[in-house]
């Protein structure tokens, strides 16, 4: 067996000082001597992983990670992946966005774009049988389907081709050029009317079905059971579906196998990286829940025996950088590391590179992803190292790999373990 590629991508690793951590950023203020030790072993840089000034969503972030570089309006949008990872039946014309089940109220003011995190699988796939049963769209059928959590996907058909030139109706996102894109400060939040970026009648009607579906599912939820005992027990109410990144035509990209000649897998829990295995010929093993780290590093190596290289998206840093929480994502670096990279650190001596690095920036006192640069550690052994002795920030701005892209991350850790 020849040379094999094991790629972690940590979720919104990336930060910044935290008063809350004496002004270091969670990874500095981490406790990671398994991490550390692979870092020895490694080279690091950092990483723009879509572009200089962009705060990607975590989809074409992971696309660029992984290589694919998507200029102008090229990228098919979130909403077809998430559609894809579902299973959805979806074509080419039909509109198909990402959704949040949301709080708002009677203003139309967010007061959660995910309903407090706390709607259950069986909750919110109640409300979604609610909207199928109860939403009826003027000459449109539509599917909506629940993946994990407050997530939907949502897909609307009619017997002409509908355009996904339209605005998101979730604040938090906009969309430039297919692409969803942080907005870098959101202190009000309104739910937004849905409008067509163009006066193509493909892009006026699929704003007219965007604005008639959220007011009708709107009507449905505001009376069902679930949510007068969701507020009788003082919880949030799952009133409103904000939805975004809407896609309308199906991608058409080179799998990864065809660009690196290697064999990859990878190791997924969330639908829209179902989704991006699927479009990228990645085969996906399911390995628990999203905090089983042994089974994850255990399954990772496990795959190694048959692929060149495996690609593990770890989500749990990201959701305490969007709460602010730096200390909890302090916390949940060192339950990766004593969990995942424990069992991962030796690996090196299999003949496996290790690559570390993330996907965007959610720095805690910006609780949202930013443009910074992400660090990145590329290890393996009987190789040069930077004399680096911990994966930090810090240590990554004065590595030896320097300044790169997130498209160049795979070539760069691939040349290196060739070279
Ligand atoms: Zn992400």
């Amino acid at each position: 067996m020849g040379k094999r590629l094991l790629y972690v991508l940590l979720d919104g690793i990336g930060d910044l000082q935290h008063p809350d951590l004496n002004y270091l950023t969670p990874l500095e203020a981490a406790y990671t001597p398994n991490l550390d030790a692979i870092a020895r072993k490694g080279r690091m840089g950092m990483v723009y992983t879509v572009g200089k000034k962009i705060a990607p969503e975590s989809d074409i972030a992971v696309f660029s990670m992984l290589g694919y570089r998507f200029d102008d309006s090229e990228y098919v949008g979130r909403g077809i992946i998430e559609a894809i990872g579902a299973d959805m039946d979806v074509r080419d014309g039909d509109l198909a966005l990402r959704g949040n089940f949301a709080t708002i109220d009677s203003e139309g003011n967010v007061i959660d774009r995910r309903v407090g995190r706390n709607l259950s699988d069986g909750e919110a796939s109640e409300l979604v049988k609610a909207i199928m049963d109860g939403v009826k769209l003027t000459d449109a059928t539509f599917e909506l389907v629940h993946t994990k959590g407050h997530r939907v996907a949502l897909r609307i058909r009619t017997e002409t081709h509908l355009s996904s030139e339209i605005t998101n109706t979730d604040p938090a996102y906009e969309r430039h050029k297919g692409m969803g894109v942080a907005k870098s400060s959101y202190v009000k939040l309104r739910l937004a009317e849905c409008k067509a970026l163009s006066d193509d009648a493909a892009a006026l009607t699929a704003a007219r079905l965007v604005n008639e579906f959220t007011s009708k599912a709107i009507a449905v939820l505001s009376r069902h059971s679930i949510n007068t005992r969701r507020k009788s027990m003082g919880m949030l109410e799952a009133n409103c579906i904000l939805l975004r990144d809407a896609g309308n035509r199906l991608p058409d990209i080179r799998t990864l196998s065809d660009i690196y000649g290697l064999r990859f897998a990878c190791i997924v829990d969330m639908p829209v990286e179902q989704g991006i295995a699927k479009v990228t010929g990645m085969h996906a093993f399911k390995a628990g829940n999203m905090n089983d780290y042994e089974l994850k590093a255990t399954t990772a190596l496990k795959a190694l025996e048959h692929y060149d290289c495996v690609y593990v998206h770890l989500k749990g840093p990201d959701e305490f950088g969007h709460d602010g929480d730096a200390r909890g994502k302090k916390m949940s670096i060192e339950d990766i590391d004593r969990r995942f990279f424990y069992i991962l650190k030796d690996a090196m001596d299999e003949g496996i590179c290790i690559v570390v690095t993330g996907d965007h920036s959610t720095p805690c006192i910006k609780k949202a992803h930013t443009s910074d640069p992400v660090p990145l550690l590329i290890a393996q052994n009987q190789r040069g190292n930077d004399g680096l002795n911990r994966f930090t920030e810090h240590n990554a701005r004065k590595g030896s790999i320097g300044y790169i892209m997130g498209y160049e991350v795979l070539n760069t850790a691939i040349s290196m373990m060739n070279g």
